[in-house]
């Protein structure tokens, strides 16, 4: 079976006028260093679980990406990230949403799935849980940038809320950087995982797409591996990655055919 690895660094439109050579290589490196990770694991006969994981704490660990370190500010000046990754051999599922301090969501999202009974865990129990598995931890400063800080600043008083990279229009900001990975085993088993800080100045525990199986994450070894990122309200409404994969399964549509019919 060949093997097959996928990512994406968020939705965002990044302006060219915006876009330095330096800027640009700096993420173009970031995420040919996930791939690489990734794509090492799935070389070595490694499981597409295991890959998808890899490919987004990679992304986690760069601030440049909306997700673990370099997560947008919420309204109250914090961190919220919300993560979910999903097994396509079996359709087990692990998601956090509203972590605080998290070095990696997704890791806590595989914990999810593996170590409790549960699929999704949010907010203060989230936390507990953990806290139990040890999972490791940093500090406000670890995830304090000073571009995400100055995306909050310009619009922290209104009750707008925008996501990561935008054409800087701000009274309808569109900003993603949201995370996602897919990937293809040499066994045929595929697997997705979404990580996301969610969306900047965003309030009232507002959680995404991007920790809901069959929203922003899906994976079934009989159709597709989906890992979504746009205004995630949207995501939510649609049930997107489900519906695509439902489409093959039902109707037998081509993945090609299923995504283009869903967006
Ligand atoms: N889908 C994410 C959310 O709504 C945002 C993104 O993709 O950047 O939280």
């Amino acid at each position: 079976m060949p093997i097959a690895i996928a990512l994406h660094g968020g939705a965002g439109t990044i302006l060219r006028s915006e876009m330095s050579p330096d800027k640009e290589s700096r993420y173009t490196s970031a995420l040919r260093i996930a791939l690489e990770a990734a794509y090492h694991c799935l070389s070595k006969q490694g499981a597409a679980l295991d890959a998808v994981e890899i490919a987004v704490k990679s992304l986690e660990d760069c601030s440049l990406f909306n997700a673990g370190k370099g997560s947008v500010f919420t309204a109250d000046g914090t961190h919220e990230m919300d993560a979910s990754i999903m097994d396509g051999r079996d359709r087990t599922a692990g998601a956090v949403s509203l972590v605080t301090g998290i070095k990696n969501p997704i890791h806590l999202a595989r914990l999810v799935m593996e170590q409790s009974d549960h699929v999704l865990l949010a907010g203060a129990g989230a936390m507990k849980f953990a806290l139990k598995m040890q999972c490791e931890m940093k500090d406000e400063a670890y995830f304090y940038d000073e571009y995400r800080y100055q995306q909050w600043q310009s619009i922290k008083d209104t009750d707008g809320f925008q996501l990561d990279h935008s054409a800087q229009n701000k009274k309808t900001p569109k900003n993603l950087g949201t995370v996602g990975a897919v990937a293809c085993d040499i066994h045929g088993n595929i697997a997705a995982a979404t990580s996301t800080g969610g969306m900047t100045n965003k309030r009232w525990g507002r959680i995404g797409d991007s920790s809901i199986i069959g929203a922003g994450t899906y994976a079934n070894n009989r159709t597709c591996a989906v890992s979504c990122t746009g205004s995630g309200e949207y995501f939510l409404r649609g049930v997107v990655a489900y519906d695509v994969s439902c489409l093959m399964e039902y109707k037998n549509l081509s993945l090609q055919d299923a995504a283009t019919k869903v967006v």
